[in-house]
């Protein structure tokens, strides 16, 4: 689980125009542009979103299941991440959200972090192992993928337990199957905020999914909101199911929610330049005595993902208003009589490293790569200009290394080349022409900020 790579973004290259706001955005420099498009590298994409929020022309999308795939189902499942609740205005309560969710098609509605108090439980039982300090969070998919790629040393920090979701489903199933419904008239679909958890989700093999197909959760926004604007009165789909509600699991997947659920020193940090600066820190040594760290790719945890169509701020004040709301005594939810099934089933195996910093097998090999990425450095000019079609001069060098680029690419060694007569003109146009595209040097009066600008 969690160690074969699905990625759920995709760059459509009809509206791609290259602008290399997504490339500079990416934490893990894997962009590069290719004949005027963007282009993901596969083993660095930890499917965090950035790329997407930065593209002006909505060019990078999160793959999805068609919404009609539910209805090959009898029995429709939705599991529904909390930030979901928060997209709709105060007054509208949890119980006309469900009901709207359940007009949309499904017939039932459960909260994703619904077993939030076991697998809460389970990672304190970790405090009594000899893990390596600090302890991490599994939560976040896209931060699990950036210690995979860019901190392989610390994968034996991550707690080795279910998500809630993953766990959540496992629960829908067992209580389903123990109403008498039949399993393969049973469809769960997961609800997601984020790319990262689509991907994780398909990431896991055939024969250990439970989880049946995934939605994103702007399209069942779209839907919800489409039913609040045209509603007439009541509706007749059956009510019930939705349970397991408490403070603590309303608010687990915002920024602090599993932080101040843990024991001793947590810290809880949010976006993932932020997680990447910190745990740099940790990875020197530069940070010690910590025994928690809760860690999200997004702004504000899931309130933040980029499926979201409320803004994450009025999201985070609307589910703590809702967990306020919530009364002390809360009566026995039926996920209880499960929790030592799932407790049982909460581990998962340990995460594998798998460092996009590899340079060779062979370390001596690899050592001697790194020597000629830092000697390439020496004639690179250093300024991450981005006119390679990499991101920065180290990324350039680091490809011509890997056989994946050539030093020419960078304009400034062009100009030195040309200089030196060992570049033509004719070349050096030829060059540019292969990352930026044939007409990247054609006058061109429609684009943007230009006199013919379109919309
Ligand atoms: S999803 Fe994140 S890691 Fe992947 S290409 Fe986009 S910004 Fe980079
Ligand atoms: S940000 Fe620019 S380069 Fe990246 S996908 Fe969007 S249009 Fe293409």
């Amino acid at each position: 689980m969690h160690n074969d790579f699905h990625h759920a973004l995709v760059v459509d290259n009809e509206l791609c125009y290259g602008c290399t706001h997504c490339m500079m955005a990416c934490p893990t420099a894997a962009i590069r542009i290719d004949n005027g498009k963007a282009v993901i590298i596969d083993e660095r994409c930890i499917d965090c979103g950035e790329c997407m929020k930065a593209c002006p022309v909505d060019a990078i999308f999160v793959e999805q299941d068609d919404f009609k795939k539910i209805f090959e189902y009898e029995y429709r499942i939705a599991i529904v991440p909390a930030v979901f609740l928060g997209q709709f205005s105060k007054k509208i309560s949890v119980k006309e959200i469900v009901d709207a969710i359940k007009e949309t098609g499904f017939t039932h509605v459960f909260l994703a972090e619904e077993s939030a108090e076991v697998i809460n439980e389970v990672m304190l039982n970790e405090y009594d192992s000899d893990r390596e300090r600090p302890l991490i969070s599994p939560f976040c998919p896209a931060v699990v993928r950036l210690i995979q790629v860019k901190f392989p040393g610390m994968v034996e920090n991550i707690i080795p337990v279910k998500t809630p979701v993953d766990s959540t489903a496992m629960y829908v199933k067992k209580y389903m199957q123990d109403k008498g419904l039949p399993e393969k008239r049973t469809g769960i679909f997961y609800v997601t905020p984020c790319a990262a958890k689509i991907a994780a989700l398909k990431s896991i093999p055939e024969d250990e999914i439970v989880i049946n197909g995934v939605i994103n959760m702007d399209m069942l926004y779209n839907k919800v909101y489409h039913i609040f604007k045209t509603r007439k009165g009541g509706n007749t789909i059956e009510d019930g199911s939705f349970t397991g509600i408490s403070p603590k699991v309303l608010k687990w997947s915002l920024t602090g929610g599993e932080a101040d659920n843990m024991k001793g020193r947590c810290l809880a940090i949010d976006e993932v330049h932020n997680v990447t600066k910190f745990l740099e820190r940790v990875e020197d040594g530069d940070i010690i005595n910590v025994d928690f760290l809760e860690l999200r790719a997004c702004d504000h945890g899931c309130a933040g993902g980029v499926l979201m169509t409320e803004n994450r701020f009025l999201t985070v004040e609307r589910i703590r208003t809702k967990a306020d709301r919530i009364k002390e005594d809360l009566p026995e939810q039926p996920i209880e009589k499960y929790h030592g099934h799932l407790k049982a089933n909460a581990g998962i195996s340990e995460i594998e490293p798998r460092s996009m910093f590899k340079l060779d097998e062979d370390m001596e090999e690899a050592y001697r790569k790194m020597q000629r990425i830092r000697h390439l450095m020496c004639f690179l000019p250093a300024i991450d200009c981005g006119a390679c079609g990499a991101p920065n001069c180290q990324s350039l060098a680091e490809d011509v290394v890997k056989g994946k680029a050539h030093l020419s690419n960078c304009i400034f060694i062009q100009r030195s080349m040309e200089k030196n007569r060992k570049l033509s003109n004719e070349h050096a146009i030829r060059l540019i022409e292969k990352v930026w595209g044939k007409d990247r040097l054609d006058k061109n009066c429609n684009k943007k900020g230009a006199e013919n600008e379109t919309d």
